[in-house]
């Protein structure tokens, strides 16, 4: 049996039946593929493009945790899933704080 739980409150999501969203997300380097002239296609680019594959060697193809790529997926509870919505990106303060002077 598969166990779900929610990845931002840790409620659980298999036995009490609630109902799960899943959240996606990819980070990667963006490009405009309209940009590439016939500059770009010529012997120098291919060159450099070369360059960097051979500085990449160091590197697991696979290593989820490049810098250049990353996907995350996560299981959310209705609640969480609802708030995530508002603030994708986590931007807005945690919590707002009364700040009074003394
Ligand atoms: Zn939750």
């Amino acid at each position: 049996m598969v166990h779900f739980t929610c990845d931002q409150c840790g409620k659980d999501l298999t036995a009490g039946g609630e109902q799960r969203f899943v959240v996606k997300i990819e980070a990667y380097a963006g490009f405009d593929p309209t940009e590439i002239t016939d500059d770009d296609l010529d012997e120098d680019h291919m060159e450099a493009v070369a360059r960097l594959l051979q500085n990449d060697e160091a590197l697991d193809p696979d290593d989820v945790d490049s810098p250049i790529c990353r996907s995350f997926r996560f299981d959310l509870c209705p609640s969480c899933h609802a708030k995530y919505l508002k603030d994708p990106l986590g931007r807005a303060p945690v919590r707002q704080f009364d700040f009074s002077e003394n």
